[in-house]
């Protein structure tokens, strides 16, 4: 049999991965799709499907496994069962993990088991079926509040803010001891440290869906522009900010999609090249634009984008909220040959069709 090889994207049905799952499809990727859908619904693997087979003559097979990330056997089996249909899984985009960092404040257990637990299966299921490359989904929390903006990847780790900071810290560490540890086979690791992603695909089939009412600034925006909520709080006009309001690094979720294309096919350059035979490497990416925008000047792109107001008072600072980060991105751009480049208002007007097609 001919054997294909395929890129496993995990919490595939979730907002990052089923971007990141079509824009995989149009480099030229076999993706298959892992997720337990505790924060997704089908339906985004149906848009997947829908998006990489639009004008496309022969059908995109795009297989979909609903399976825990912490149940080793399922997990396991989903390797299995692609090897039986002649498809080798031989990259892994590991995005599946709880990202409320509310709820991880309320259950830190939870956010423990399933984001790390998660993360230590799936390092060894990649060991047992010789994977070498793993993209990891990380994220600008693990700076906790910088001392210095942009921050760069040498910028230490400081105490996270909540439990699912600390996950992503842990998760960090535990690949990069993974790597250390194993070079038969071998493990090489991106990981790559989402600033804030926002909006939605173009064609508005698939987009951030969270359920019950948002946390994040653009979903809950969208929705109070749509008069579905009540007014925006814009939470602290008293920082030490230009207007006062907390700045942060907001970038296209195409474009980080296509951040993780770059990442994937980075590591598997590594693999080839014989200079690292024999060793495993692991590589931090920051991924924004590297520009500060304020939640101010958020809902101002906002009405500007799309002519729609935006209902908002100004309000208390929330606790735990970083004052300023935004990316010093230029190791992707050098090393991964990645940069945003869409604009702020594109992503906002994607993110509000998004919002008028899901309503
Ligand atoms: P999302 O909730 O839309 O997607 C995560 C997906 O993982 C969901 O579909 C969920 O059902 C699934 N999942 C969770 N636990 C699982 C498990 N144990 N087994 C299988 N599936 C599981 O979130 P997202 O915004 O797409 O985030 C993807 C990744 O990026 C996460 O790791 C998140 O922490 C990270 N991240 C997100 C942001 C952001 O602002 N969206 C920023 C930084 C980092
Ligand atoms: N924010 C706000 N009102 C909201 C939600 C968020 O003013 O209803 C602010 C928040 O204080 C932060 C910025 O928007 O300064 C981005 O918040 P988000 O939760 O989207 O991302 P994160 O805090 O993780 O960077």
């Amino acid at each position: 049999m001919d054997i294909k090889s395929s890129i496993l994207v995990t919490g595939g049905a979730g907002y990052i991965g089923s971007h990141t799952a079509v824009a995989l499809v149009e480099a030229g990727f076999r993706v298959v799709l892992l997720d337990n859908l505790c924060n997704s619904e089908l339906s985004a693997v149906e848009g997947v499907r829908s998006l990489v087979n639009a004008g496309r003559g022969a059908s995109v097979e795009v297989p979909f496994y609903e399976v825990d990330c912490r149940d080793r056997e399922g997990v396991s089996e989903v390797f299995r069962s692609e090897l039986k249909k002649g498809t080798r899984i031989t990259g892994v985009i590991h995005f599946a993990a709880l990202k409320a960092v509310g709820e991880s404040v309320e259950k830190p257990d939870l956010y423990y088991d399933n984001n790390i637990g998660g993360t230590k299966v799936l390092l060894d299921v990649m060991k047992e079926f010789e994977v070498e490359s793993l993209v990891f989904s990380s994220s600008c929390t693990v700076y906790g509040e910088p001392k210095i903006v942009p921050v760069d990847e040498n910028s230490p780790f400081l105490p996270s803010e909540s439990p699912y900071g600390f996950t992503k810290q842990e998760c960090e560490k535990l690949i990069e001891e993974h790597s250390k540890t194993n070079d038969i086979p071998k493990l090489n690791s991106a990981l790559l440290r989402y600033f804030n992603p926002i909006g939605a695909h173009p064609s508005s089939l698939i987009g951030e869906s969270p359920k019950g009412i948002p946390n994040n600034l653009v979903p809950y925006l969208c929705l109070s522009a749509a008069g579905t909520i009540s007014p925006l709080t814009v939470f602290g006009t008293d920082y030490p900010t230009p207007d006062g309001s907390c700045v942060r690094d907001y970038l296209h979720v195409m474009d980080l999609a296509e951040a993780h294309v770059a990442a994937i096919q980075y590591l598997i350059a590594k693999s080839l090249s014989s200079d690292l035979t024999g060793s495993s490497h692991t590589r931090a990416f920051n991924l924004g634009t590297g520009s500060g925008v304020s939640v101010l000047e958020v809902i101002a792109a906002f009405e500007k984008a799309t002519g729609i107001p935006v209902p908002h008072v100004l309000g208390k600072r929330r606790e735990g909220d970083v004052v300023s980060i935004w990316a010093e991105a230029s190791r992707a751009k050098s090393e991964l040959q990645w940069h945003a480049t869409r604009s702020l208002e594109e992503a906002l007007k994607d993110a509000w069709n998004w919002q008028k097609k899901s309503k």
